[in-house]
């Protein structure tokens, strides 16, 4: 029998994943939860049990609402007096009043607080404004529901003491159901910890052995620096060339998924090729703070101003896909106006929060020995 054919023999039928799963656990360890593996090694632990279950998911966006496409020549989110509302616009009063009653033919109606369970792709609203006439500039008719549910998958986890709690495979903001492996969840670490997961998982893995329990839950093999370093701009470890970072891919993951969506230089190379390893310089961490960073941000701020002074014309989205040229007259200047100023803040807030974390790596940078 090899080394690797006895540390199997131990595991039983536990998997290397899910070792590595409790190895978190047992180490009180929060962040990403993959619910596959929730699933896997919960199956081994008395008393727990992991079932597929499904509820419904509030919709919060207007890229969200596409979920419930197929109504009005366009949607949007909007405005009825101070309230927030999901509004869908006609050409005239006939065709609008048909589409409400599509709208609520097709479409469950339930209270305020939302339906208490849903299946996958069930789709609920709450109230619906009666059709409305809008005047200026054009003639246009609408009418606005306050409530949108849509029914996602989710998993029912039940506790050796009966509690149990539903976690959902939530929607991101262009409405599309994320990845089981991506979840992120506060409330499933809360619960799992409250309920003595720390405790158990130690016991388990108490019982495969210390020797073991290492060699699994350490990665078996540490990248050797000469082909590798971390990138000093996504930090992510890449390969080397010639001692310089590789072209790679920009990925929206950890920290910079924060309210940077849908900013250009999300997509393609990385700022960081081309330069040495952190772990050798922070010439391209600073390098990407001065050409890239700052005066992004300068921009943004500049086009806060713009907006706070009301453009003559603002370019807006109100149909999908096509972009418009409006002026202050147009019934959707105001609201497109404000979407805008509130999205700018984000940038301008989030370009802010990355600044300091790439000042701040730049001022505790050390010269990183390789070897580690
Ligand atoms: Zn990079």
């Amino acid at each position: 029998m090899t080394q690797q054919d006895s540390d199997r023999a131990k595991l039983g039928t536990l998997t290397r994943r899910t070792v590595q799963f409790l190895g978190k656990l047992a180490k009180g360890i929060k962040g990403v939860v993959n619910m596959e593996i929730v699933k896997e090694a919960f199956a081994d632990l008395e008393g727990w049990t992991v079932t597929d279950t499904s509820m419904p998911f509030a919709i919060t966006s207007s890229d969200q609402m596409k979920l419930f496409d197929g109504f009005g020549e366009y949607r949007i989110w909007g405005y009825s007096g101070a309230k927030e509302e999901k509004q869908y616009w006609y050409e005239t009063q006939a065709k609008a009043e048909k589409g409400l009653e599509a709208f609520e033919r097709e479409i469950t109606h339930v209270g305020k607080s939302g339906p208490s369970s849903a299946k996958p792709g069930d789709r609920f609203y709450h109230m619906t404004r009666a059709v409305e006439l809008q005047v200026s500039p054009v003639e246009r008719w609408h009418f606005g529901v306050t409530g949108l549910w849509y029914g996602v998958p989710a998993w029912t986890i039940l506790s050796p003491d009966g509690d149990t709690i539903t976690i959902p495979q939530k929607l991101d903001e262009k409405g599309r159901l994320s990845k089981p492996s991506e979840l992120k969840s506060g409330a499933f670490w809360k619960f799992v910890y409250t309920n003595g997961m720390q405790k158990e998982a130690q016991k388990v893995l108490a019982g495969l052995g210390h020797e073991t329990v290492d060699k699994i839950v350490r990665p078996t093999q540490v990248r050797d620096l000469q082909d590798t370093g971390t990138c000093p701009v996504c930090f992510r470890n890449v390969k080397l060339k010639s001692d310089r970072i590789m072209r790679h891919g920009w990925k929206v993951q950890g920290r910079r998924s924060q309210g940077m969506y849908g900013q250009t230089w999300h997509t393609g190379p990385c700022f960081g090729a081309g330069f040495k390893p952190f772990e050798i310089s922070p010439e391209g961490t600073k390098s990407y703070l001065s050409k890239v960073l700052t005066p992004m941000l300068l921009s943004r701020e500049a086009r806060l101003k713009e907006l706070a002074k009301r453009p003559a014309t603002l370019r807006v989205t109100i149909r999908p896909r096509k972009v418009e040229e409006i002026t202050p007259d147009h019934p959707f200047y105001d609201q497109g106006l404000r979407l805008q100023t509130q999205q700018v803040e984000r940038e301008i807030q989030s370009l802010k929060r990355e600044i300091e974390d790439c000042k701040s790596r730049i001022q505790n940078w050390k010269i990183k020995p390789s070897g580690r």
